[in-house]
C-alpha cells in the first residue's frame, strides 16, 4: 500500500507503532457523505424525545468505555491518564448536554398583522468535522455532539496522528443504535480527505478545528459554495500580571503545561508588572524545577511528550541554544520531548513571542501600567483566551472588557466548560462552539407566515 493509503499512529512517549489505519480518499469520502445524507432524512424526522434518548444512550455506552477510551488517547496522543479520563468523560458529558438541547430547540412566535408569524429552527443535513490532534476526543465530540442533537448527520475526519478515539467513539455509537451512517469516522489526510469534505456539495456545514494557515484554506475553499464555518484556530494568549495579584497563583506553570503546551488556550504570553518581574521570574524558575515531565500512562507524572518529531522540531526551531530561559527538565532517549521552558530574553516582537509554538514554551514579558498591559494583551492577530490576574475589581472589570479574547478568566486559569459558549475573536476563529447555543450553529432559522385573512363564516 503507498503511504497515502494507510495512517500510522506512533505512541508519542516510544515512538512505537501503535496502528495502522486506512487512509480515506475522495471516493471513500463521496461514500460516506451519501450514506450520511440517508440517514440523516430519517433522524431529522424521528421526535425530539426519541432523537434524545438515543443520545444518553450513547452517552451511556460511552460511560462504561471511559477508561478503554482514556488509555486509547495515552497511546496515541501521548496525553496524561487523568486528562483523557477526563477528556472520554467530556465526551460523555456533552452527549447529555448536547441531548437535552435536542428537545428544546425552540422557535418563535413573532407578533405581525393579519396572521401568525413561527419561525423553525431546521437542520442542515450534513455537516463534516475535522479536528485537530491535540484534544482529539473533546474536539470531535464539540463540533459532533451538537450538530447530531440539532438532527443533523455528522462525518468526522480525525487528525493524520489520532484516528483511534474517533473510529471507537463511532462504534461507540452504532453500539447504542444511532442509525448506521449518522455518525461516522473517517480517518484520512487533510489535503485528500479533508478537501474532499470540504469541497462536497453535499456537506452543508464544516466545523474545523486546526491552525489558523488551514483555516483559512477552508474557509476560502467554503467560501465557493458559499458553505458556513465554524472555524476554532490558533492562539497566542496573555497571562497578565498585575503587582497587586497572588502571585503563586497567578503563575501557575500548568497554565502554559499543560498538555504540553499543545493547547490552543495555552497562555503562554506570561506579562507581569515591571515592579514584580524579578519575583514572578524566580517563582516561575521554583515552579519549572518541580514539574515531573516522563510517561503519561505513570499518575505522577505531570506533562508528557508533544505529538511527533515533527511537533518537537518545531518547538525546538523557536528556543536557540543559549537562548536566555528558564528550564525544567525532560527525559532523553525515544519519545518526543521538550523540557518545560520560559524564555526571559525575547522582545514583544520577536519571533517566539508572536507565533503560536503549540510545545510547552512561554515568554516572559514586562508591562509597565494598564495601558501598557492591555496594549500588549492586544498586540496580536490572535484572540482565543486569556488570564489577568489583580486584587482590584474595577481593573479586572476594565481589562477584561478592554482585551480583545473570546474566553477571559480572572483570578482563575479555567478551562473550558462544555456548558459555556467557546471560541475565538480576529484570527482565532469564527463562531463559538458548546454553551447554550451551542445547537443553534447546526440550524437554519425558516421563517413562516400563515395569514389569518379571509371571510368569517
Ligand atoms: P492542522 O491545521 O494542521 O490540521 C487540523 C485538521 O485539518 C487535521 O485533521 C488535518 O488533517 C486537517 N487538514 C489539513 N489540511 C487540510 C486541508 N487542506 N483541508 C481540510 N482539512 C485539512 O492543525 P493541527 O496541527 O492538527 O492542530 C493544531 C492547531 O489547532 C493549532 O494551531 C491549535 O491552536 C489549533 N487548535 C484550535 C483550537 C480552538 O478551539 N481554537 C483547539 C485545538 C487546536
Amino acid at each position: 500500500m503507498s503511504a497515502e493509503h494507510e495512517l500510522e499512529v506512533l505512541n508519542p512517549a516510544t515512538e512505537e507503532v501503535v496502528a495502522t489505519v486506512p487512509a480515506a480518499d475522495a471516493a471513500d469520502v463521496d461514500r460516506a457523505v451519501a450514506r450520511a445524507a440517508v440517514a440523516q432524512r430519517s433522524w431529522a424526522a424521528a421526535a425530539p424525545a426519541d432523537r434524545a434518548r438515543l443520545l444518553r444512550r450513547f452517552a451511556d455506552v460511552v460511560d462504561t468505555h471511559i477508561e478503554e477510551l482514556a488509555q486509547l488517547e495515552v497511546r496515541e496522543a501521548g496525553h496524561l491518564l487523568g486528562n483523557a479520563r477526563w477528556e472520554a468523560g467530556n465526551a460523555r458529558d456533552l452527549l447529555l448536554y448536547a441531548a437535552g438541547g435536542a428537545e428544546r430547540l425552540l422557535g418563535k412566535q413573532i407578533p405581525v398583522p393579519g396572521g401568525w408569524n413561527v419561525t423553525f429552527q431546521e437542520p442542515l443535513g450534513v455537516v463534516g468535522v475535522i479536528a485537530p490532534w491535540n484534544f482529539p476526543m473533546p474536539i470531535a465530540a464539540w463540533g459532533s455532539f451538537p450538530a447530531l442533537a440539532a438532527g443533523n448527520a455528522v462525518v468526522l475526519k480525525p487528525a493524520e496522528t489520532t484516528p483511534l478515539t474517533a473510529l471507537r467513539l463511532a462504534e461507540l455509537a452504532l453500539e447504542a443504535g444511532l442509525p448506521e451512517g449518522l455518525f461516522q469516522a473517517l480517518p484520512g489526510y487533510g489535503h485528500i480527505a479533508g478537501r474532499a469534505l470540504v469541497d462536497h456539495p453535499d456537506v452543508a456545514k464544516i466545523v474545523f478545528t486546526g491552525s489558523t494557515r488551514t483555516g483559512r484554506e477552508v474557509m476560502e475553499r467554503c467560501a465557493r459554495l458559499v458553505k458556513p464555518v465554524t472555524l476554532e484556530l490558533g492562539g497566542k494568549s496573555p497571562n497578565i500580571v498585575f503587582a497587586d495579584a497572588d502571585l503563586k497563583r497567578a503563575i501557575d506553570p500548568f497554565s502554559f503545561l499543560d498538555n504540553s503546551g499543545q493547547d490552543c488556550c495555552a497562555r503562554t504570553r506570561i506579562l507581569v508588572q515591571e515592579s514584580v518581574y524579578d519575583e514572578v521570574r524566580d517563582l516561575l524558575a521554583d515552579a519549572l524545577s518541580t514539574v515531573v515531565v516522563g510517561d503519561p500512562a505513570d499518575e505522577q507524572t505531570q506533562m508528557g511528550p508533544l505529538i511527533s518529531r515533527q511537533q518537537l522540531d518545531r518547538v525546538r526551531s523557536f528556543v536557540p541554544e543559549g537562548a536566555p530561559a528558564l528550564r525544567g527538565s525532560a527525559p532523553d532517549g525515544p519519545g518526543f520531548w521538550f523540557a518545560p521552558t520560559v524564555l526571559t530574553g525575547e522582545r514583544h516582537d520577536s519571533a517566539a513571542a508572536c507565533e503560536e509554538i503549540f510545545g510547552p514554551v512561554a515568554v516572559l514579558l514586562p508591562f509597565t501600567d494598564e495601558q501598557d498591559a492591555v496594549r500588549l494583551a492586544n498586540d496580536t492577530p490572535y484572540g482565543l483566551a486569556g488570564s489577568l490576574w489583580t486584587r482590584d475589581l474595577g481593573r479586572a472589570l476594565r481589562v477584561s472588557q478592554a482585551v480583545r479574547a473570546g474566553n477571559l478568566s480572572v483570578n482563575s486559569h479555567s478551562a473550558v466548560r462544555y456548558w459555556t459558549p467557546f471560541g475565538g475573536f480576529k484570527q482565532s476563529g469564527v463562531g463559538r462552539e458548546l454553551g447554550p447555543d451551542a445547537l443553534a450553529a447546526f440550524t437554519e432559522t425558516k421563517n413562516v407566515f400563515i395569514s389569518t385573512e379571509g371571510s368569517a363564516q
